[in-house]
This record gives structure tokens, C-alpha cells and sequence, in this order.
């Protein structure tokens, strides 16, 4: 990074184009991500939607962006498709502007790298670019629109050679305003070839929910014709803007006949489908590849068929039992044959795994089972809880701390709960106070339940469910178990670090909570909670109900459909963005 940016000096120091990946990686925990059809897709050519990877703290979502990284230089630099990886490593909440200009560089340097891009006639403009930097007689808004018209100049360049792959991780750390600006410049890459990965905390767009409405779905030879041109083995991406003349797979009873909605709620929302440019129906890419096209008689078969979205979700999250053997493998691979029976690469015995293999009680299998139920599914508890076994000597001392807090758990929430007082004075006062006050019931608590708790100076500044959650920097997740959507928090154990009052701004907000909602001697609170704080938007447009006529095609996720909170670990649901669980 110092010396791509050498020639102009400063850079900001939240930019890196590089993350370290640590050689403790456990291949299981993300080699499903690399395989679902999702990533694959994305991957393909004349792609123009985002990847958004969603995750809690600690879910590896800097790991998939890095892991990423090194998969598509593996299998695509050899191709001559550039990939480009920043990593956003801390809070941005000074010098956005900078931040954006610095990105822009550091993507355009990057391309430079690449034998077409020396002679793409931008050399000239960077020159002048430089300068306006180093003699600043210009501001830096008159050099942002310098440096991304010749950005934009070489990727067009690329665009009809070349894929480019850019990642971006940690999106969330940065301000409200920057990731504005940042998303702006984003949604403008695809149509210069660019396609972009992004990883955060929260999902920011909200996405539709759509079924595949074809008559023949799911049925792998109705519909399948002899001419049929398309492979089903070729990039369906080459096809999409050519008009089709396949039109004998058109039947009665096709999308949109009376009486067959309840058949189509009953199939598998998609995440990546096909939208008729016509009528908008939906076609899922199994029946694509079985050379179908739109299913409605009014379309004839002659149509386009074109990807109706700019992004899509994934929600990362580990499966338990994975994370199971992640423990076993990671306790093996360090202190040897625990008998544990892990795939790992087993060292001679330590003097903790001496003292576990001379156990009689059979606790290495115990404690596997402890740190996995203490995780509840989250890799980076599981880790630090694992740090702690690692530097014990002896069975004893590696129990020892089982049932308390980790130190290194608190040093985590600690450091995390700084970017919420990192952040402006209202969001942070925000951010506290809704932390403090989902923290009065374990399984959450309801939004309409922690307006009423916040002053009403903060209450009443809220316009939608999203404000909370952006101030609350990922702690908490939104779920519901009624109609009244309820916040929780990301993880059982930050439960306990909010209301064991580990932390002191929290201690603060929790106090100046409860002295806010003394009840009032003359009653007044009890009989109007409400007055002067407007009902938050949290979902708009959300269907808490089944609607009383069911419509046959695109269907907006239900509240109905979210997981209940108590059943096992909280997961970053964000009702408004319609995210799915995801397991890796
Ligand atoms: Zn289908
Ligand atoms: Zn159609």
C-alpha cells in the first residue's frame, strides 16, 4: 500500500488493499460459501449485481473477503481479469472525502498493474491528477471528479477484454454519510465492467422475495424440447438479452391461472432468477438451463429475459456442527491426538494434551462440548474461547474459566463497543441507549417497547428500524415473534457483558435509562408512553399478515417467515432488508 501510494503521500490509514490470512483457517467453515450457486453466479460473466456477505461480529467476514480475494486471483488472474480487495480496518468518521479519493486511486493504480492498461491514454490525466494533488490548487471535490473520470476511462478499456473483480470489506465502519458516497460510486462500476463483493454487519437494501412461476417447474423433463439450442453446461449470462424463439414449452394453466397461487407460494424463494422483460413473470436458472423460457401464454415464448436485481444478500453463519469439529481440529492440530478423532494435522503431545490423554474422566471431549455450547454457533467465541485452553498446562487450569466471561471476549466487546462511541454524539447516544434498553430481556425486546424507553429527544429523531441498527453497529439483530418486530442482541454472551455491566458507557446508558423511566407519581407515563414519539417506520411496506387475496408472483418476505430469537443463536436479521440465514 505505502508505496502504490508513494508518489502522492498520505493516504487514509483505514485503507488497506491486503489482509494477513492466519494459517488456522479450518477449510470446512467456508469452502460452502466458494460452492453455493450464489457466489458461482456472481462470478460468471455480463454479472452486473452486487455480492453483499452479511454477518455478525466475528462471523469471518473479513476471512471470506480475503479468502475470496486469493480464490479469484487463483482461478482468474491467469485469464487477465484484474481483482482488487480493500479492506476497510477501522472507523471512518473524519476525512470521508479523502477516503473516497483514496479508493478511487488505489482501484486505478491497481489496474495499472495490467499489460493492457499502460497504454490506455490515461497516463497524461493522472499526471495532471498528481499534480492537482501536490500543488492542491484545487480542492479535493474538483480532484474526486478528475480521478474517477480516468478511473472510469481504463475500466472501459478493460471492459470488453476482461472481467474485474473488486472486493469490499468492512463497508459498515464507515460514516453514515461516506457510505452514502461510497454506495453512489459502487452502483456505478457494473456498467463499466466491474463486478463488486462487498461484506458488512448490516444489510443495507432491501430485497423482494420471487418464486419461479414456469407450469413445468421442478419437473426436470416437462418442457424439455429436441431443438432446444441452449446448453445447459453454457454461461446463461452470454444468452440473456437475445430474443428466444423457443415457444413450445408455452401450456395451459401457465403463470397467473386462477387457482394455482397456493402452488407457487409453496415453492423455494430464489435468491438468483431469470425476470421476463414482458410480463415480469419469474424463471429460476434450473429451468433455464432445462431450456425453458417464460411460462405466460400472452408472451408467446418470444421475450427477454433479464436479472430484475442490483444486489443480492447472504447471511453468514456457521452451522453448529461444523463449528463442532472446528474445535476438535483446533485443539488437536495444537497439542496432538486428544482422541478427539479431528482431520487434523496432529504434533507430538503438550503438556495440555498430556494431561488431557492421562484424563480419566474424559474431559477433552467435555470441554469440545462446552466451548460449543458456550459459542451457540459463533466462530469467534468458539475462538477466544479457545485462545484460553491454549495457554493452559493442565486439565484443571483449562476448565478453570469455563463459566466466566472470557477476559479476551470482554477485550473484543470493549474494542467494539468503542465504534459506537466513535460515532457522531446523537448516534451514540442512540446506539447506547437502544443497546441498554434491548438489554432488559435476554430473548429482546420490542421496538415499540424501546421507543417508549428512549428519551423522547431520541426517540422522536427516528425514521426507520435501520437508524437503530446502524447506531447499534451490528450488536443488534432484528426479529420478531409476533406481529411487533423485536430487537435482539447478536449473541447470548453479550447479553451477559451488557448486563453484568462490564463496560462503563453501557453502565452509564442503563442508569440514566432507568432513571428516565421512573414511574411518575402522577401516573402520566403509564397512560401516555407514546405522546410525543411517532411510531418508528421499522419495515415499511412489510406484510405481517398472509394477505387475504394471495398474489401469484413476487411476494415481499413476511415477518411471518423470520426465526424466533430463542431458538438458538441470534442471527442478523434485518426485517427490512428481507436477508436469509445462510448457513456455511
Ligand atoms: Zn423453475
Ligand atoms: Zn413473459
Amino acid at each position: 500500500m505505502a508505496s502504490s501510494f508513494a508518489e502522492r503521500g498520505w493516504t487514509h490509514p483505514a485503507l488497506a488493499l491486503t489482509h494477513g490470512l492466519s494459517s488456522d483457517i479450518f477449510p470446512k467453515l467456508f469452502e460452502r460459501f466458494f460452492a453455493d450457486e450464489i457466489y458461482e453466479r456472481w462470478c460468471q460473466e455480463g454479472i452486473e449485481w452486487q455480492l453483499h456477505c452479511v454477518g455478525g461480529p466475528g462471523t469471518g467476514k473479513t476471512t471470506i473477503a480475503a479468502l475470496a480475494a486469493s480464490h479469484l486471483k487463483t482461478y482468474f488472474w491467469p485469464h487477465g481479469f484484474p481483482v482488487i480487495s480493500v479492506f476497510v480496518r477501522e472507523e471512518v468518521l473524519t476525512h470521508e472525502v479523502e477516503f473516497l479519493e483514496d479508493f478511487l486511486v488505489a482501484m486505478y493504480q491497481d489496474l495499472g498493474k495490467w499489460e493492457v492498461c499502460k497504454s490506455d491514454g490515461t497516463e497524461n490525466d493522472y499526471t495532471e491528477y498528481l499534480q492537482a494533488y501536490s500543488e492542491k490548487p484545487q480542492g479535493v471535490r474538483s480532484r474526486l471528479g478528475l480521478i474517477r473520470r480516468i478511473l472510469h476511462r481504463r475500466l472501459q478499456k478493460l471492459k470488453n477484454e476482461s472481467r474485474v473483480f473488486l472486493i469490499v470489506d468492512g463497508i459498515d465502519r464507515c460514516s453514515t454519510s461516506l457510505r452514502l458516497l461510497l454506495d453512489e460510486e459502487l452502483l456505478s462500476l457494473p456498467k463499466s465492467g466491474v463486478r463488486v463483493m462487498i461484506t458488512s454487519r448490516n444489510a443495507t437494501y432491501e430485497t423482494w422475495i420471487a418464486r419461479c412461476e414456469h407450469q413445468d417447474h421442478g419437473d426436470p423433463e416437462e418442457g424439455l424440447e429436441e431443438d432446444i439450442e441452449e446448453d445447459p453446461g453454457e454461461d446463461p449470462g452470454e444468452d440473456l438479452e437475445e430474443d428466444s424463439e423457443e415457444d413450445s414449452s408455452v401450456r395451459e394453466g401457465g403463470a397467473g391461472e386462477e387457482g394455482s397461487s397456493i402452488y407457487y407460494i409453496a415453492r423455494e424463494p430464489l435468491d438468483v432468477f431469470l425476470t421476463c422483460k414482458e410480463c415480469k413473470s419469474v424463471l429460476c436458472f434450473p429451468c433455464f438451463k432445462a431450456g425453458r423460457v417464460c411460462g405466460n401464454r400472452e408472451c408467446q415464448g418470444n421475450t427477454q429475459l433479464y436479472e430484475d436485481y442490483d444486489h443480492v444478500d447472504v447471511q453468514l453463519c456457521t452451522s453448529p456442527d461444523v463449528v463442532k469439529e472446528f474445535i476438535a481440529w483446533d485443539l488437536e492440530r495444537e497439542h496432538g491426538d486428544l482422541g478427539l478423532g479431528s482431520s487434523a494435522r496432529k504434533p507430538p503431545l503438550s503438556a495440555l494434551g498430556l494431561s488431557f490423554r492421562n484424563d480419566h474422566l474424559g474431559r477433552a471431549q467435555a470441554t469440545v462440548d462446552e466451548i460449543h455450547d458456550r459459542a451457540n454457533g459463533h466462530i469467534g467465541l468458539a475462538k477466544a474461547r479457545l485462545d484460553l485452553v491454549h495457554a493452559a498446562q493442565s486439565v484443571e487450569e483449562a476448565r478453570q474459566y469455563r463459566y466466566q466471561l472470557p477476559s479476551n471476549i470482554v477485550s473484543m466487546y470493549e474494542a467494539a463497543i468503542k465504534a459506537v462511541e466513535a460515532q457522531s454524539p446523537h448516534q451514540r447516544d442512540l446506539g447506547l441507549k437502544v443497546i441498554a434498553a434491548a438489554g432488559r430481556q435476554p430473548n429482546g425486546v420490542s421496538v415499540r417497547r424501546i421507543q417508549e424507553l428512549l428519551p423522547t429527544s431520541l426517540a422522536a429523531k427516528l425514521r426507520s428500524g435501520e437508524d437503530i441498527l446502524e447506531a447499534a453497529k451490528g450488536f443488534l439483530a432484528a426479529t420478531t415473534r409476533s406481529d411487533n418486530p423485536h430487537l435482539a442482541f447478536f449473541h447470548k454472551a453479550f447479553y451477559k457483558f451488557v448486563t453484568q455491566r462490564y463496560n462503563e458507557s453501557l453502565q452509564n446508558a442503563i442508569s440514566e435509562l432507568a432513571r428516565d423511566n421512573l414511574p411518575k407519581t402522577d401516573n402520566s407515563y403509564r397512560e401516555a408512553p407514546m405522546m410525543g414519539k411517532p411510531e418508528v417506520r421499522f419495515e415499511p411496506g412489510t406484510i405481517t399478515k398472509e394477505p387475504a387475496q394471495i398474489t401469484p408472483d413476487r411476494l415481499k418476505r413476511t415477518v411471518t417467515l423470520m426465526e424466533k430469537v430463542d431458538e438458538g443463536p441470534s442471527r442478523a436479521y434485518i426485517l427490512r432488508q428481507g436477508t436469509r440465514a445462510w448457513r456455511i
